[in-house]
């Protein structure tokens, strides 16, 4: 028997063509899509507008595949952190931070990275492969799952509001699978999450950063974390392929004739490494020097185990922000969640595999 064809992680025309393949109407791709990405729908037979007939047809030709929990934690903070299992058995995690009302799921591109970063768990571990559209897509499904948010409420109704593209991986480094699975979850007969919602965050691939923020209209963030080429290299190594001047090149392209293009910064304080004033200093005359409407993120390091550096300290971190609040622009510092359960930025890392 022929192997069955997974449904998540086609995008339109591919699931009308799907449907073609085994002698269906192309029409029924619209009703097909809303099942599976409006009601969230995973059994064939709960499908009621579907003749008997037809949904057996389905059953014999298409899965429809969430990964599996392994396991789920909640912080004493509320963030809660799920490690998932793919069909292969590799392994991400994810994470949802909520707000008050509302809250963003960090969902993962790839097991392990290859930037790796020196200051980062998921940078220690080399990358394993790229999550295909699916595994995207799917992965927001799963939370979407536990807090029982389908058929999708509408938009101020929602809890999982936001989605941040920052969890395990460098989303430049599987744009294929990232922009159509952006596209997927942003569809608005579907999911649909706003594009104005999704931020996806890079090390700054700089050749792709124009192309794929292009392809899906979603929010840029970069992670910026040193103000000159020195410093970014000895504790980004990608910094040597792509400088600082290839990055804001970008960034300055990104926003040209877009004025509501706005760029978020994430800078790392690592202390006595990159969380002087002087840094600060020079992160302003970068901005000045290629033009960019940005806010920065300062991020507090996030200790994990083994990890080489310490955070700044409270005092220094809000001097930090102080120099950059006065220049103008905002510099909220973030403040970590989910420590207690080791889901705070750069924390995650597929652990417990088998
Ligand atoms: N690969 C992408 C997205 C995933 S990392 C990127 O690097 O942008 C998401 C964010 O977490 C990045 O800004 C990253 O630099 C930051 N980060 C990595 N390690 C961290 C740590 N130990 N503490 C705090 N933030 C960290
Ligand atoms: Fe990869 Fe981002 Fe971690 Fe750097 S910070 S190693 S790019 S996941």
């Amino acid at each position: 028997m022929a192997d069955k064809t997974e449904l998540i992680g086609l995008d339109k025309d591919e699931l009308q063509k799907a449907l073609t393949a085994i002698g269906e109407k192309p029409f029924r791709a619209k009703q097909l899509w809303q099942w599976l990405y409006y009601f969230g729908e995973t059994d064939f037979d709960k499908m009621t507008n579907l003749s008997k007939n037809l949904r057996q047809k389905l059953k014999e030709n298409f899965t429809i595949t969430r990964p599996k929990i392994i396991t789920e934690q909640l912080s004493s903070d509320k963030t809660r952190k799920w490690l998932l299992e793919f069909a292969d058995g590799e392994r991400v995690e994810m994470v949802y931070i909520p707000e008050e009302d509302r809250g963003a799921v960090c969902i993962s591109t790839q097991v392990g990275c290859a930037v790796g970063c020196k200051f980062c768990h998921t940078g220690s571990q080399k990358l394993t492969r790229n999550l295909s559209a699916a595994e995207i897509v799917s992965q927001f499904m799963v939370a979407r799952d536990t807090y029982g948010e389908w058929p999708s409420p509408t938009q101020e109704t929602r809890y999982l509001s936001n989605i941040v593209v920052m969890g395990m991986g460098e989303p430049l480094h599987n744009r294929e699978n990232v922009i159509k699975a952006l596209n997927i979850i942003t569809d608005g007969d579907g999911i649909a999450i706003s594009r104005r919602r999704v931020t996806l965050s890079t090390s700054g691939i700089a050749p792709h950063i124009v192309s794929t923020l292009q392809a899906t209209g979603v929010r840029l963030a970069v992670s910026l974390h040193a103000p000159n080429d020195n410093l970014r290299s000895t504790i980004m190594p990608i910094n040597r392929r792509y400088s600082i001047d290839e990055v804001l090149s970008a960034c300055r392209e990104y926003q040209a004739g877009d004025g509501s293009r706005y760029i978020t910064f994430e800078y790392l304080l690592l202390d006595g490494i990159n969380d002087s004033a002087e840094c600060a200093q020079q992160l302003i005359a970068l901005m000045k020097k290629y033009g960019l409407r940005a806010s920065f993120n300062l991020i507090p390091f996030n200790p994990w185990p083994g990890s080489a550096f310490k955070p700044s300290s409270n005092s220094k971190v809000r001097a930090f922000a102080k120099i950059l609040a006065d220049a103008g622009f905002a510099a909220p510092i973030r403040v970590a969640r989910g420590q207690d359960i080791l889901a705070a930025c750069g924390q995650l890392k597929s652990a417990n595999k088998q």
